[in-house]
């Protein structure tokens, strides 16, 4: 396979059963068209220079061939299989120091997410190991983590901070974000999630409390803009982290600096966050286990694509997002994994793919739109990733299946047999 990694040669894929280009505009999809996957049979995919050059019919590239129109430098036999674009992580806190296996055995027993919060555990005590741990332990745990994602399908992630509640600690975090999209390569949007939580030292009183937002505000968001750590900022507004009027002052302190929004709302009620996100006109909003149609219509009327994480419903054994509402309501939906050390540790976004369908009700054709071009137009990288056509870079995978939706039938099995990142095979990459 090392003829296989030169990204100047021209690598044609060829005869797959099924080619998923997922054809269409650069827009996230909604409604109807959620189930667009433009998809080829019998079809041929040639990469050149790290990006998609043709797709096609393989009858109609075998006659290239002959014409001389095209001459692959490397010709990798696809039949049976399907190619489909690479899966986008729209939605992870992945950097993150140590772990909270402990909380396995109490959330199990009955303890819920709330309670365990309320008892220190929960963020607080990723906060003490993320504090505590240097940027290289950081990166290390970090580059592991994210390489076992890759591994399920995965090359394109957004990544949050929200481990570290003061100044230094967010920075640390996001540099080691940085760090894996320039030192290791991966596709990354970095997001500052500075009001995750109230830290412990803010925990005493309420002006403890209006002062570390107050300190989120002019102090760690300008010094993650100033230093370029952050695409996006988010706030967690829902019971037990952020009121709605709490995360309003942060979103637009981070819109007066010039960072978009992504919210995690309304995962524990109705509790403003899905509103806040209309009314700002957020990139996206995110778990959205409650959902009146009155806060669905926001969403759609503002643009912001509902992104829904059936990994932490699982987990934490909560009902799944209405992922059919969302359809009939015409709100565009990614899928994410919410990969975390607590709520939701789950890595495998193919697998989630699956519990979009399960959980949430969407059909495979829709999780597929939801966990590849629609997480990539939330990210704002809609021409990069996310389709297979001409220009894109050439994220894809190949599917030990010739049907795509053998990914839900057989759910969390090894479908994926290959992984692909700017035209190389990164699938194999040591962990
Ligand atoms: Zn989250």
């Amino acid at each position: 396979m090392t003829d296989m990694t030169d990204t100047t040669e021209t690598i044609a894929l060829t005869n797959a059963a099924q080619i998923l280009t997922l054809g269409g505009d650069r827009a996230a999809r909604a409604g109807a068209a959620m189930s667009e996957l433009g998809l080829l049979e019998h079809a041929t995919l040639v990469i050149e220079a790290g990006r998609v050059a043709w797709v096609g019919p393989h009858a109609e590239f075998t006659a290239k061939l002959a014409a001389g129109e095209l001459a692959p430098g490397v010709t990798h036999d696809c039949t049976g299989a399907v190619i489909m674009p690479a899966l986008v992580d729209a939605h992870t806190h992945l950097v993150w120091a140590g772990h909270r296996r402990d909380e396995l055995e109490l959330r199990l027993r009955g303890a819920d997410y709330e309670q365990i919060f309320a008892a220190g555990g929960g963020i607080l005590s990723s906060v003490r190991q993320t504090r505590a741990a240097s940027e290289q332990q950081l990166y290390e745990q970090s580059l592991r983590r994210i390489t076992r994602m890759r591994s399920c399908g995965a090359t394109t992630f957004e990544i949050k901070s929200g481990y570290g509640l003061d100044l230094e600690s967010e920075l640390r975090q996001l540099r080691v974000a940085r760090r894996l999209r320039d030192e290791a390569g991966f596709r990354i949007k970095s997001t500052c999630l500075a009001a995750h939580a109230i830290p412990e030292e803010a925990r005493g009183s309420d002006d403890a409390r209006a002062a570390f937002i107050n300190r989120i505000c002019t102090e760690i968001l300008p010094a993650v803009v100033g230093e370029g750590l952050a695409d996006y900022a988010d706030v967690f507004c829902d019971r037990g982290a952020f009121t709605k009027a709490e995360a309003s002052k942060v979103c637009e302190a981070a819109l007066r600096l010039g960072l978009e929004l992504r919210l995690h709302a309304n995962e524990f009620g109705h509790t403003g966050g899905a509103e806040l996100a209309a009314q700002l006109r957020a990139r996206s909003a995110d778990h959205l286990l409650h959902l009146s149609d009155e806060e669905r219509a926001a969403l759609r009327e503002a643009g912001v694509v509902a992104t829904l994480l059936p990994g932490t419903s699982l987990v934490l054994g909560k009902p799944y997002a209405d992922g059919r509402a969302l359809v009939e309501a015409g709100v565009p939906i990614a899928v994410a994994t919410d990969c975390n050390p607590g709520s939701c540790a789950l890595e495998n976004l193919a697998m989630v793919l699956g519990l979009a369908c399960y959980g949430c009700k969407l059909t495979p054709a829709e999780a597929i739109v939801a966990t590849t071009h629609n997480a990539a137009a939330s990210l704002g990288l809609a021409d990069e990733v996310g389709r297979l056509a001409p220009g894109l870079s050439a994220d894809l995978l190949v599917i030990a299946s010739d049907d795509y939706r053998d990914l839900v039938y057989h759910a969390g099995s090894p479908l994926i047999r290959e992984v692909w990142s700017r035209g190389q095979r990164v699938d194999r990459a040591p962990a």
